[in-house]
């Protein structure tokens, strides 16, 4: 890793926050009918959509630019497409479907949010080429992965996964026989 500040990212969080996302946004599409797995399935799908461009990032462009330059990782794009899946809910109140876009659309805007607190984010792509995060990791330690694990944010992330394991267990409980 170049520079003094390492290349930042959030490693573990985005899964366990669209679990928390789907999970707590499930009550409000109940009667809907919505498939609870399904449910789930678009929160974190969405949670780990943006992240998708790695593929092109590694495979195509040969990591020439910082992955979170592409558009899916673009906040305009989640602000729009969280926009037209809420019109949809709006306008038809009984799809799934749109339960669905809905609650992948959220993921995927978390996402944003998770990523700019130690990761760059170009808040105002493609109007304005300027990253923003909230904090940096300082580069530290070798191999460059440490400089996470050895981070408060890391710590973040390591919440995530402890409140998704709650919600899961709290679900095992209700699911037992009385
Ligand atoms: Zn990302």
């Amino acid at each position: 890793m170049s520079g003094q500040h390492s290349k930042a990212l959030m490693i573990i969080g985005h899964a366990p926050s669209g679990y928390i996302t789907a999970k707590l946004l499930l009550g409000r599409f109940a009667e809907r009918g919505v498939s609870p797995t399904w449910f789930l399935i678009a929160g974190i799908g969405g949670a780990l959509a943006p992240d998708l461009d790695m593929i092109y990032f590694h495979l195509v462009d040969h990591r020439q630019h910082h992955h979170h330059t592409y558009f899916p990782h673009f906040p305009i794009l989640w602000l729009c497409m969280l926009a037209l899946s809420f019109a949809w809910l709006r306008l038809n109140h009984a799809s799934k479907g749109a339960a669905l876009a809905f609650v992948f659309c959220v993921g995927g805007f978390i996402h944003m949010i998770l990523d700019s607190i130690v990761g760059d984010i170009w808040w105002l792509a493609p109007f304005v080429d300027r990253p923003f995060a909230m904090f940096t990791v300082p580069s530290l330690y070798h191999p460059w992965w440490l400089n996470f694990i050895l981070h408060w944010s890391f710590a973040l992330e390591l919440l995530l996964w402890l409140w998704a394991l709650l919600l899961l267990r709290k679900q095992s409980n209700h699911s037992l026989p009385p």
